[in-house]
């Protein structure tokens, strides 16, 4: 059950999100709509995706009404496209505006070239924007760090990965994710000096958390809020 069959399920909504999950216990199928409108399919094992595909088309409406009335009860931010845009990091406040003509920022203001109901569009602007701004605020903040600490890397790479805050790679690339403009700034300094670190000791051996330690001796707990921090990320960035 993976991406083929999802493939299968082509979403009437571009914000809907379908998720198939195998169960040993499950005697039946189910659809369950999540609080944040993930539309989980609960089958039993081996179901033959063709089954699940015509099983989801029966209880379409279902879903669909399932899924407005979250929107309903829903605060809009999660999915709606946002008005004010909060970058803790950088300690920065923006508004933005839809529909102009080319992407850009004015004052205070990010201005995008998509209309408010166009959420891919407006998706992908908001991406690209939040990729600039972390090439402008946070690159910077990780060569300064890197110069104190004598950590030296070849390149950075800003990137929206889904599931990692940052890596580094043996080539010598360090890569930062633009989400981490929504972090507070001690996490995002923590993340740069565990990427840092990474430059010498690749793996996270005893040795890797022995050099973190040295800078961070608080390593421990910013880990763990690290981890926990995809929760400040506001859904409407896409990536979760
Ligand atoms: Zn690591």
């Amino acid at each position: 059950m993976t991406e083929e069959q999802l493939d299968l399920l082509a979403p009437h909504q571009p914000d809907e999100h379908f998720v198939i999950r195998e169960s040993a216990r499950a005697k039946h199928m189910a659809i369950n709509v999540g609080a944040h409108g993930v539309v989980e399919v609960v089958v039993p094992r081996h179901t033959r995706p063709k089954i699940v595909q015509e099983f989801v088309a029966q209880h379409r409406q279902w879903i669909d009404r399932a899924l407005s009335e979250l929107e309903k009860d829903r605060p809009p931010i999660k999915r709606a496209m946002p008005d004010v845009i909060e970058l803790a990091a950088i300690d920065r406040r923006w508004t933005v505006q839809y529909g102009s003509k080319r992407l850009q920022e004015i004052g205070g203001t990010v201005h995008v070239p998509a209309i408010h109901e166009d959420r891919p569009q407006c998706r992908q602007h908001l991406q690209q924007w939040l990729k600039n701004t972390a090439r402008e605020h946070l690159v910077p903040r990780l060569n300064g760090l890197a110069e104190e600490t004598g950590f030296h890397y070849k390149k950075v790479q800003v990137r929206g990965q889904r599931t990692r805050w940052g890596s580094y790679s043996s080539s010598g690339t360090l890569s930062l994710n633009y989400c981490l403009l929504f972090l507070q700034p001690e996490l995002v300094k923590h993340l740069m000096m565990h990427e840092l670190c990474h430059t010498r000791e690749m793996s996270h051996s005893r040795r890797f958390w022995r050099l973190l330690g040295e800078y961070q001796p608080d390593f421990r707990s910013l880990e763990r809020r690290l981890d926990g921090a995809w929760i400040d990320v506001p859904g409407w960035v896409g990536l979760h």
